[in-house]
């Protein structure tokens, strides 16, 4: 039995934005990831072209994230159902204890979210990752032994190298599949990748920093200066 994987996200599509290649490299090599999502992506304008409302976006997300899911070797997937585009309003101590349950349930030892400034600076990115490093940091719990960030331009900033860079070209098409299967997202989708068929070149790299290990923010850095006295 190998590593327990825990993707822990905003909305149903940041794990195929973010991961899809890791996510389904990871169950091929028998090791199947669980994601938690906080919320269910019922606030996106564009999914209303094709439901009513607000509840029936939220279903139809839930069944494009199953679709996507299966695709990605996915485990198991869970929703928090906080509402979308208002997850800084949730009380913090709430939204982390979904997070702990989450982990605890799952016994998930390696963990991966968004960076603190949720890549790229979306409040409800921010606010899971806040609370996923919160959870991780809390000693609640004692099954996570490491927590990567997805590369973004905080990471960046603080020259810190991502330890897992995935090339998504060779596995591309399962990649442009997942995000297929995010159907009410095709707007979004197509502004961030073209038009699926052809491989976006500039989205070549899922990339991920270490944060945080067994006990260490920043292990990686603190090993880099370790070798320059
Ligand atoms: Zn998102």
């Amino acid at each position: 039995m190998g590593s327990r994987h825990g993707f822990i996200y905003a909305h149903p599509d940041d794990e195929t934005f973010l991961s899809g290649c890791l996510i389904r490299r990871l169950a091929d090599e028998g090791e199947p990831p669980v994601l938690l999502l906080a919320t269910r992506g019922d606030a996106g304008r564009q999914g209303l072209e094709r439901a009513k409302n607000r509840q029936e976006l939220a279903e139809l997300r839930e069944q494009e994230m199953a679709v996507a899911a299966d695709i990605l070797g996915i485990a198991a997937v869970e929703h928090l159902k906080w509402p979308d585009g208002q997850l800084d309003e949730v009380d913090f101590g709430t939204l982390v204890q979904g997070v702990i349950s989450f982990i605890q349930r799952h016994e998930v030892e390696i963990v991966y979210s968004f960076a603190e400034d949720g890549g790229n600076g979306h409040r409800d990115h921010i606010a899971i990752s806040k609370a996923t490093t919160a959870a991780v940091l809390s000693g609640a719990c004692p099954s996570v032994r490491k927590l990567y960030y997805a590369n973004s331009p905080f990471i960046r900033e603080k020259g810190l190298k991502p330890s897992i860079m995935i090339d998504t070209e060779s596995m591309w098409p399962v990649k442009a599949a997942a995000l297929r299967a995010h159907e009410t997202q095709h707007v979004t989708i197509n502004r961030t990748f073209g038009n699926l068929v052809d491989f976006p070149e500039e989205r070549r790299w899922e990339a991920f920093v270490l944060g945080w290990q067994d006990g260490v923010l920043w292990p990686e850095r603190e090993e880099v200066e370790s070798q320059c006295p």
